[in-house]
């Protein structure tokens, strides 16, 4: 069978529902008033990059997270002084209306701190442990055995997070050496892959042996390859259905960070696997951190699973769009759009599915613009120096002169005003 035909065939298995042997449904885990795994959407999550000690930093951080549209947040709570200053990041979240479930970023001491400071054990919506850091030897599964009596006294939901950079060496020698005796051996990186996956699995088992329930368990087993991450989490998903969180470690910066999470994220959810994600970007110098929850928005919308905030389609311009105007207007409806979201996400049911075109010419602009609920299509070089705006696919208006931009931006204020139903509030 040619090549290609082979591809199509088991990209077809592994993306039908009733032939994959990937798709599983998953326990839903209630974290705070949101619910992942299930039949429930996949949930955009992030993290912070402040000092948690620093009260008004995180707290402004996770507010930003949140009006960006994070679902859930996660913060690092490292030491005595982090875990004290949690309960005034909650109480100056819930002075500024910011109700998104909190979670702690546990390693090391996490049984000690939790322990020590009730309050916080209380606040935290859902603790992430890693089964690799939670402690060595004997103290490991003590220290384990704490983390979980505590979620269970306080009926909380933990993610056992398993992580490529910090996984469980004892076991991975265990595996090593049983691997060792095979009469036909595997390669080192598939053992190292099982280990991610056995740390996670055991360590679920575990801790159902001592009383959390199935519905309070999330896993993950990040790597920072994309075929590893791929390979690793189609093994996972095949082997148990605790709900999971997605997402490459390490991804990167920029463009290359974007990509690389893109295309492993992409191709899990594509066959069913994943019910959270977090996209780990390493924000530019004084970039903001926000560009996490866009990109994994954007990746969710861009795939039909969800819809949060209006598409621009724009074409990519050519020899024929030779000023920058139509760059520039293609960015400040994007801007404008994602500014306004938060407030049309409360005022109007609905605005997240439209879309609105900016093309550069008559060569698509005008067939573009009618596909969406509002376009408008700029003139190329040489083009009268008009831009016809349709509407709902008819040719409405016509614009000219210096305040194209801004005239532009009232139209789709005023679309959004008087087509999509209003909230009660
Ligand atoms: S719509 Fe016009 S400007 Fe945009 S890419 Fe096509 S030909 Fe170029």
């Amino acid at each position: 069978m040619p090549r290609r035909q082979i591809s199509r065939v088991l990209n077809n298995l592994m993306t039908n529902p009733e032939f994959s042997v990937f798709r599983r449904s998953s326990v839903a885990v209630a974290i705070g008033s949101v619910r992942v795994g299930g039949d429930a959407p996949v949930v955009v999550q992030s993290m912070t990059n402040t000092d948690t000690v620093d009260v008004k930093a995180t707290t402004n951080q996770v507010a930003e997270l949140a009006a960006a549209g994070s679902e859930l947040v996660r913060i690092t709570v490292n030491s005595a002084e982090a875990a004290a200053a949690v309960p005034a990041i909650h109480e100056g979240l819930q002075a500024r209306n910011v109700d998104v479930p909190l979670i702690g970023d546990f390693h090391f001491n996490g049984h000690k701190l939790l322990s020590q400071n009730t309050e916080c054990a209380q606040i935290l919506d859902k603790y992430r442990i890693n089964p690799g850091n939670v402690g060595r030897g004997r103290k490991k599964d003590s220290q384990f055995a704490t983390l979980i009596e505590i979620a269970c006294r306080y009926d909380k939901a933990v993610r056992i997070g398993a992580n490529w950079g910090s996984l469980d060496q004892a076991l991975v020698v265990k595996l090593m050496d049983e691997n060792a005796k095979l009469a036909e051996p595997r390669e080192a990186h598939e053992v190292t892959q099982e280990a991610l996956i056995r740390s996670a699995l055991d360590s679920a088992a575990r801790a159902e042996e001592l009383g959390l329930a199935r519905d309070h368990i999330l896993l993950s087993c990040k790597m920072s390859g994309v075929q590893d991450l791929i390979a690793v989490y189609q093994n996972l998903a095949a082997r148990c259905d605790y709900a999971l969180h997605l997402g490459l470690t390490e991804a990167g910066m920029g463009s290359k960070g974007i990509v690389a999470s893109t295309v492993a994220v992409g191709v899990l959810l594509q066959q069913g696997i994943g019910d959270t994600i977090r996209i780990s970007l390493t924000p530019d110098p004084g970039g903001s951190r926000t560009k996490e929850v866009v990109v994994a928005q954007e990746i969710l919308q861009t795939m039909g699973l969800r819809a949060f905030a209006p598409a621009v389609v724009a074409c990519p311009g050519c020899g024929r769009t030779t000023s920058t105007f139509f760059q520039e207007l293609a960015q400040d409806i994007e801007s404008f759009i994602r500014d306004r979201m938060p407030s049309w996400r409360i005022q109007y049911d609905g605005v997240e599915s439209m879309t609105v075109a900016v093309m550069g010419c008559v060569v698509n602009g005008p067939g573009e613009s009618k596909h969406a609920n509002i376009g408008i299509s700029l003139p190329g070089s040489g083009e009268r120096p008009v831009a016809p705006v349709y509407i709902d696919g008819e040719k409405a208006m016509t614009l000219k002169g210096d305040g194209i931009a801004a005239e532009f931006q009232q139209l789709v204020e005023r679309y959004v005003n008087e087509h999509y139903a209003c909230k009660t509030m």
